[in-house]
């Protein structure tokens, strides 16, 4: 499977990265997530239904801390063995 950097056509390696998402006073960081990653300009594309599913489960938890927070900011990653 390879792709192609939309910024500089550079041919993209699959890797791993992290997402940062904010929401008014929460934030989350999602680690080691599949994606394409440009060696030339760094560009990171996400594959879409691997996008589509972290924003979903980040989404619920900003949608349950919306009425009464209990924390302002999580990390979720994988752990390396
Ligand atoms: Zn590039």
């Amino acid at each position: 499977m390879t792709k192609k950097c939309p910024e500089c056509k550079t041919k993209m390696f699959a890797g791993k990265t992290s997402i940062h998402f904010q929401r008014n006073n929460f934030y989350a960081d999602v680690e080691n997530v599949e994606a394409f990653i440009c060696p030339n300009c760094g560009t990171r594309s996400i594959p879409g239904n691997v996008a589509k599913e972290v924003s979903k489960t980040v989404e619920n938890l900003f949608n349950t801390t919306t009425k009464k927070p209990v924390f302002s900011g999580l990390c979720f990653h994988k752990v390396l063995t």
